[in-house]
């Protein structure tokens, strides 16, 4: 009988390349388009010289050596994305061209030794189909769990942010409750005023219609921040970055603030001979929270001062800070103020009419525009200290990512 496994070894080399050319060519392997000949040839010796190995043996029981080459093979083709069929299509190549190369060889033996050699080198190949089939599965099943449990994740995020969606509505309506209450009660009070004659006077119908104004311009309020904030967190905000004059900036705001100042009595001061004189930043935006900070400082104070202070740092940075001799903010509420409505847990019986419980969520969101930090440092009785760190030359948002990601 003739030594076919002996053959076979000798021309391990021809075949392992044949097989190469024959998968990287074959157009129904999708899979190894991207593939250099190196990953396509990754394993395939090792199956080959596993199957010579198997054949050399007069039992074909010794498969260990296949198991092996065959599961290592099966993992590989499964990382490199190769699905089912293109497997099993590789192995029909490998069988055709282990034919082909002992054709010549075979047609010299008798009927007998050709069929239970077929038959012999069949029984190894499909061997090896049946255990690179079974790694394979398994590093698919691996993957697939891997991406369940990613899918559990992103379920379990997109569930947390509707259910802050749910609650910043429920909230939302809950504020817009309070001033529409009022202009529908005091219109009604109004209108019954206007109908019976004895009812009517004009002083307090004056007062009425003044409170319905009142309330209208604070539901306006509410509903500008509320869709200014949904602007932010949809990533609908452009920056429109300019070299922009710091000390201007702020002189405009201390403009616009003053009388609301003098009307509490309060001393609004300012320090900034520090400041750098220009930076590249979103002047609107800055004014918007320098405007922001301010007017939450003379609000949240009832004697004293308010100071605007300003810091050059060596690392591209400068600071801005707003100080206050008010009311304070106790350390469990100092995170959750940036939050969407949520305001000091003290704070609420100075009873703001004008308190909407979002200015320093936007405040947060546009310094995070600007590339910036704010931080908070309070005592109650005492009073807060904002700061806000922005860069000297805020960068365009491609140049902000490539930056991050580096
Ligand atoms: P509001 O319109 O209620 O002022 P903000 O989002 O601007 O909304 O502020 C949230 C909460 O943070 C306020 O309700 C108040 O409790 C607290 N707060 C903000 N700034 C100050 C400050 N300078 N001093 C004390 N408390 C402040």
């Amino acid at each position: 009988m003739q030594d076919f496994s002996h053959l076979l070894s000798q021309k391990v080399d021809a075949i392992a390349q044949q097989w190469v050319e024959a998968v990287a060519q074959d157009q129904q392997i999708k899979s190894t388009e991207n593939l250099s000949k190196t990953a396509i040839r990754d394993h395939v010796p090792h199956v080959l010289t596993a199957l010579v190995t198997v054949l050399a043996h007069t039992q074909a029981s010794d498969i260990k050596t296949i198991v092996e080459a065959s599961l290592e093979h099966g993992l590989l083709r499964a990382e490199q994305g190769f699905d089912p069929t293109e497997v099993v299509r590789e192995y029909h190549l490998l069988r055709t061209i282990i034919f082909t190369n002992l054709r010549a060889e075979l047609l010299q033996g008798t009927v007998e030794e050709v069929l239970r050699s077929v038959s012999l080198i069949n029984a190894v190949v499909d061997e090896a189909i049946a255990q690179c089939f079974q790694s394979y599965v398994k590093e698919r099943l691996n993957e697939l769990e891997h991406l369940q449990n990613q899918l559990i994740l992103t379920v379990e995020e997109l569930r947390r942010l509707v259910r802050t969606s749910q609650e910043n509505l429920n909230m939302l309506a809950h504020e817009l409750k309070t001033p529409l209450t009022s202009i529908i009660g005091y219109s009604e009070l109004f209108i019954r005023q206007q109908r019976s004659p004895e009812l009517k006077d004009t002083v307090t119908s004056v007062e009425h219609i003044e409170r319905v104004l009142r309330s209208g311009r604070q539901l306006l309020h509410i509903i500008n921040d509320a869709l200014e904030l949904s602007r932010y967190e949809s990533g609908g905000m452009q920056l429109h970055l300019a070299t922009t004059d710091v000390h201007s900036i702020i002189n405009t705001v201390v403009e616009t603030m003053q009388p609301l100042a003098d009307k509490q009595q309060l001393k609004l001061l300012l320090n900034c001979e520090n400041a750098p004189m220009q930076v590249l930043t979103d002047p609107l935006r800055l004014q918007q929270i320098l405007t922001n900070l301010v007017s939450n400082a003379i609000r949240y104070t009832e004697t004293g001062s308010v100071t605007i202070e300003c810091h050059s740092f060596i690392s591209n940075q400068w600071a801005i800070t707003v100080r206050d001799t008010g009311i304070g903010i106790a350390l469990e509420d100092q995170e959750r103020i940036f939050e969407p409505f949520a305001r000091a847990e003290h704070s609420k019986k100075l009873h703001l009419p004008d308190s909407t419980g979002l200015g320093l969520a936007i405040v947060a969101r546009m310094v995070k525009l600007l590339q910036g930090e704010i931080n908070l440092t309070s005592e109650v009785g005492v009073g807060s200290t904002f700061t806000v760190t922005l860069p000297l030359e805020v960068i365009t948002e491609v140049e902000f990512i490539a930056k991050t990601f580096q």
